[in-house]
């Protein structure tokens, strides 16, 4: 069968199955009895498959490759808009989507509503809202049948605003203009948007305690915030994740509190590959800026080899005043002011000495029977003048730690070392 006598105007951006409601009501039938007819299976055409639309183009008059452009296209777990992936689960789902005064102009479903991080209207500068939300998927998508139920509902409109640079610039990917420049760009869309909102979140966590409830009319703004600090590309942002240690806390809090769903967007494992780029750089921040051992774990990878320490515990190991390891280390604006770090191989080098045997067992934490036992076992290394090589003996400590499980109770403690390290002969 080629076109029917009764079809519809297009709509620019129009959705395959919003331009199949229409079509079966100017044919006055019901879109499922539409579809029955014409020999067109609805998960087919929600999903984008080709030969759905295909047969729809040929029957509506509207063209193919318009029809291809404006439906997300779900193949295998993936959802492909104008050329750009997405994960099937973020886009569509219960809640519909749309601008209210493209759907006053012109009654049809636009495909762009239905992709994450899309939230506004950048012809009408309205921010979307949930039209409605309905389990059956072919009924979701019916607007003809929709629409007049929800004006019977009278749906307020969100007050126009203009559209934020992050909006721009997703936009902006979508449309196929690269004019924003964003150093963003290299990376896959979806990913980066992630990044952009958890970062942003974070962000906003240091200032505003109740992020958490950021009324509708807000819920633009954290992938904003996180988009103005990635603008300043690599470093600019790494300068950006130590400012919000700094605002955040303490070392001791570890990252996990402090990056909060930045950090557990990216400790997922595996990882999704789209996302390994921004995971790289958190892991980087972490290990250069953390006070982190063997044992311990960044993003759900192993920590293989101690980077910086805290003052304090280079002042407990050798058992010298922390002011010395202080006054000996200069900040070198890395890791958040206040923080106390020093690079182990810097302190290596400044507080190289040997220590006494009660000085050394103090440093270590050893019990000094432990200390014989080791000792004896010549595990512990001696220095000149009949004294100890603390740093050789934290190294021994580290490689027992090296593929340790960590725990999150206790944190690499010491002094529960003793035993394994008795077994060390
Ligand atoms: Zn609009």
């Amino acid at each position: 069968m080629s076109k029917l006598p009764l079809s519809v105007p297009p709509i620019l951006g129009e959705t395959a199955v919003s331009l199949a409601s229409r079509v079966a009501q100017a044919n006055l039938i019901s879109l499922r009895e539409f579809l029955r007819d014409m020999g067109i299976k609805s998960e087919d055409l929600i999903a984008g498959q080709q030969h759905t639309i295909e047969r729809l183009a040929e029957l509506s008059g509207v063209s193919v490759a318009e029809l291809l452009r404006a439906t997300p296209r779900v193949v295998d777990g993936d959802a492909w808009f104008a050329g750009i992936r997405f994960p099937s689960a973020s886009v569509g789902g219960w809640q519909v989507r749309g601008c209210l005064d493209c759907i006053d102009a012109q009654l049809g479903l636009r495909g762009i509503w239905s992709l994450p991080f899309v939230t506004i209207c950048p012809e009408h500068n309205r921010p979307l809202v949930t039209l409605w939300t309905v389990q059956d998927k072919l009924e979701r998508y019916d607007i003809v049948e929709r629409w007049p139920e929800l004006e019977r509902t009278a749906q307020t409109r969100p007050e126009m605003r203009d559209p934020s640079p992050f909006e721009l610039w997703f936009l902006g990917r979508l449309e196929g203009n690269d004019a924003c420049d964003h150093w963003l760009d290299q990376f896959d869309l979806h990913a980066s948007a992630q990044f952009c909102f958890e970062l942003g979140r974070a962000a906003i966590a240091t200032k505003l305690p109740k992020w958490r409830s950021l009324p509708d009319n807000q819920q633009w703004w954290p992938a904003d915030v996180g988009y103005r600090l990635c603008s300043g590309r690599g470093e600019a942002l790494r300068a950006a994740l130590t400012e919000l240690q700094h605002l955040m806390g303490q070392p001791e809090e570890g990252p996990r509190k402090i990056f909060g769903g930045l950090y557990d967007l990216l400790a997922v494992d595996p990882t999704p590959k789209a996302l390994l780029p921004f995971r790289e750089i958190l892991r980087r921040q972490i290990l250069e800026t953390w006070p982190l051992a063997p044992g311990d774990e960044v993003l759900a990878e192993t920590v293989l080899r101690r980077g910086r320490m805290s003052q304090r515990a280079a002042a407990r190991l050798m058992q010298v005043p922390e002011a010395d390891v202080l006054a000996a280390t200069a900040s070198d604006g890395r890791s958040p002011p206040g923080w106390t770090l020093i690079d182990t191989a810097e302190a290596r080098t400044m507080f190289g000495h040997g220590l006494a045997e009660p000085e050394f067992q103090k440093g270590l934490s050893l019990l000094p029977h432990q200390f014989a036992q080791a000792r004896d076992a010549g595990l512990f290394q001696p220095t000149a003048g009949g004294l100890w090589d603390a740093w050789a003996a934290q190294d021994l400590i580290d490689e027992l730690l090296t593929g340790a499980e960590p725990i999150y109770v206790v944190m690499h403690d010491w002094r529960s070392l003793g035993e394994p390290l008795a077994g060390c002969r």
